[in-house]
């Protein structure tokens, strides 16, 4: 059972809650995909079963179509959140890690282009590895943060915070008018642009500052 855990190998004493998501937070990725660029922050959620640790081999929905990494900065939030200031918001951010908005992208486009919710296509088990989390101290600003995702030993995606649409203290206010976060719910903060499926046997890196995680698809 995946449990929220520290890059020092502690488990939190959080409780799993809501991941809540945010599409097209980064204008380069709305492009590559053909969407407009959002006014307002696009959310969604996944629910607790699509958490699982990085660190365990990824599993691809079969027959589903692609799967696609979307990698993402993640916020585990520690206090719980309502109409929150961003000083408020700001100081509830307890870790921040990584995570894979995994994606079923043939499903998800069938299901846009019908006009449906695609829930299942972003929703389901094991829908978002995590890395562990580090305390916001053992990084630089949330606003200059930067990571990336190479697959195989090639350099897939690049992200900074300072490209991001709503930055990620102004994005966890937003969420906050709409849904209540709980200790324990995680954030993640949008994806930027070179997502791409996923193959069996691939090799993912992540990399946030200085930090480094690896897996493997199943
Ligand atoms: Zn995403």
């Amino acid at each position: 059972m995946y449990q929220h855990a520290f890059v020092d190998g502690s488990l939190s004493e959080l409780p799993l809650g809501k991941v809540v998501c945010v599409g097209r937070n980064y204008a380069a990725h709305a492009r590559e995909l053909g969407n407009a660029i959002p006014e307002a922050p696009i959310l969604f959620m996944k629910p607790s079963t699509a958490m699982v640790s990085f660190a365990e081999p990824v599993h691809l929905p079969e027959d589903q179509g692609d799967c696609h990494h979307e990698t993402e900065i993640t916020l585990l939030i520690g206090e719980r959140l309502q109409h929150a200031t961003e000083a408020v918001a700001r100081a509830a951010i307890v870790g921040i890690g990584l995570g894979l908005d995994l994606t079923l992208r043939d499903l998800q486009a069938d299901l846009k282009k019908k006009g449906y919710p695609w829930e299942i296509a972003k929703a389901f088990d094991g829908a978002a590895p995590l890395t562990p989390f580090l305390h916001p101290a053992q990084l630089p600003a949330l606003e200059s943060l930067s990571f990336s995702l190479d697959v195989n030993g090639g350099r897939r995606q690049t992200g900074d915070a300072s490209c991001m649409l709503t930055p990620i203290v102004a994005l966890v206010h937003y969420i906050s008018k709409y849904f209540t976060l709980m200790p324990g719910d995680v954030v993640m903060t949008g994806t930027p642009e070179g997502v791409a499926a996923l193959r069996s046997g691939d090799v993912l890196c992540v990399s946030l500052g200085e930090w480094q995680f690896q897996t493997k698809v199943a």
